[in-house]
């Protein structure tokens, strides 16, 4: 079987709308009722994106699993899209923010985990001095200014295909050669042209071109690209991207709020990578909100000039709750008990178990599609080869084919991120239910066979 039959997809797809349907009646209800409360019948515009009709409310979470409304349980590959990495309601965390939650949420006052965290990411990730916000959209934004403040200059550069979040500068593509804003997006304060620019990935001629012209304050990039299904580096590309940006005087972010897949510090510990700013957010609180931002000693003194004792309060980077009591809490907590060392060697085999039972399915089924995995995360493209830039792995997208593969393993209790088709490993997750999504996979390239 080389090409899906699309008459066919459609009647599966049918078929699994309605098993969902039936297997669902309590979420729907709340999903009918919510219709007259919420825009959209939801909490988040994007929660209506879901493969199902209406999205599966929760009842509760732990560990890898978590059971909807109507009682029926899932194995979690989602994992809140990285935000429940830490597997759902990680003991140690929860028992750490229980305490805190005693002990008062916010003073506007630091506590001594906000110490002990600086340290640890310190010891993670190699940059010396350390800031938090309650986002990693807000880390990136923070970042952005700084680096705009320290240069002088007014561009950003991200990648082709990108996401940091909702970070108006990043929701910019490449439309040939010419930066549009990214579809979908809503009301950008200026065109995105005005102040980005955009490159492929792992493309050092394109990049150094796009330099040249030295009013690029950052490049603003995750070591891999992980939001248009996973994009690997190509070997000896980050020492290019690291020379390039030096030379023209621009500063490296790297957005690890996802890639902390690799391994604890991420891929810069992996790869011995030397970003000048790092963003890390989602998992690092166990999912209580946190993110963090690291910043070398040359930005940090550079900064330090131009941040005031009077103003320092209205310069354009805050936040009441950043760095509050709370998260700090739950931070360390996940770090020191959760995300650790350990943690990541049970991780990355199951992400390897789970690639190599994907791609043996899509053997079998004689599919020109791909696996890619990096550390505990992976993911298969409908494409014959792993994509080296956003350009291709966005033309490998099959919207109807990704929403039938998610709604069938949805159906069989397993849940995959929405928008791609990506797993992610939690320290709670097994063995077991890694080869049952192997199982449940198999059956539905049988099924698209017929
Ligand atoms: N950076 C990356 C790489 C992301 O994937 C995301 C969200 N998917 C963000 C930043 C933003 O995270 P948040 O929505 O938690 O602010």
């Amino acid at each position: 079987m080389k090409v899906i039959d699309r008459g066919r997809l459609e009647r599966l797809m049918d078929t699994e709308q309605q098993r969902f349907v039936d297997e669902h009646p309590r979420s729907h209800a709340l999903a009918d009722r919510a219709t007259s409360s919420l825009l959209g019948g939801v909490p988040m515009h994007w929660m209506a994106k879901w493969a199902g009709s209406f999205p599966v409310f929760v009842a509760e979470a732990s560990g890898a699993r978590f059971t909807d409304v109507d009682g029926l349980e899932y194995v979690d590959l989602c994992l809140g899209d990285t935000g429940a990495m830490t597997g759902h309601a990680p003991g140690a965390t929860v028992a750490a923010v229980t305490r805190q939650l005693g002990r008062g949420i916010t003073h506007m006052l630091p506590t001594e985990d906000a110490v002990a965290v600086g340290e640890e990411l310190q010891r993670r990730f190699g940059l010396p001095y350390w800031q938090f916000a309650l986002s990693a959209t807000d880390a990136n934004r923070f970042s952005i200014r700084l680096a705009r403040e320290i240069t002088g200059r007014p561009r950003v550069l991200v990648f082709n295909g990108c996401y940091h979040g909702t970070v108006d500068e990043t929701f910019a593509t490449l439309d040939g050669d010419r930066v549009v804003p990214r579809r979908g997006n809503l009301g950008p304060p200026v065109e995105p042209a005005v102040t980005t620019r955009v490159v492929e990935f792992n493309d050092p001629a394109g990049l150094e071109a796009a330099l040249a012209s030295r009013d690029v304050a950052c490049v603003l990039a995750e070591p891999a690209l992980t939001n248009v299904g996973i994009v690997l580096p190509d070997a000896g590309y980050h020492q290019a991207l690291r020379e390039l940006t030096r030379r023209a005087g621009t500063l490296l972010i790297l957005d690890e709020t996802h890639t902390i897949c690799a391994g604890p510090g991420g891929c810069t510990e992996a790869n011995g990578l030397e970003p000048d700013i790092l963003v890390v957010g989602k998992p690092i609180g166990g999912g209580i909100p946190a993110a963090a931002y690291g910043l070398s000693a040359a930005v940090a003194s550079g900064i330090a000039r131009h941040i005031t004792l009077e103003d320092c309060d209205v310069g354009g980077i805050g936040g009441t709750l950043a760095g509050y009591a709370l998260s700090l809490a739950a931070v360390r907590a996940t770090l020191e008990s959760v995300l650790t060392r350990e943690a990541y060697a049970h991780m990355i085999p199951l992400a390897e178990r789970w690639a190599d039972g994907v791609a043996s399915a899509i053997d079998e089924a004689a599919l020109p599609w791909h696996v890619t995995r990096l550390g505990a995360r992976a993911e298969y493209h409908f494409a014959p080869a792993a994509p080296r830039n956003g350009a291709e792995a966005a033309a490998s997208g099959d919207f109807e084919l990704e929403r039938f593969l998610h709604l069938y393993t949805l159906n069989r209790g397993i849940l995959l991120t929405p928008f791609h088709n990506m797993a992610l490993m939690s320290p709670a997750t097994t063995e077991a239910d890694v080869d049952r999504h192997t199982l449940v996979f198999r059956e539905a390239l049988r099924q698209l066979a017929g």
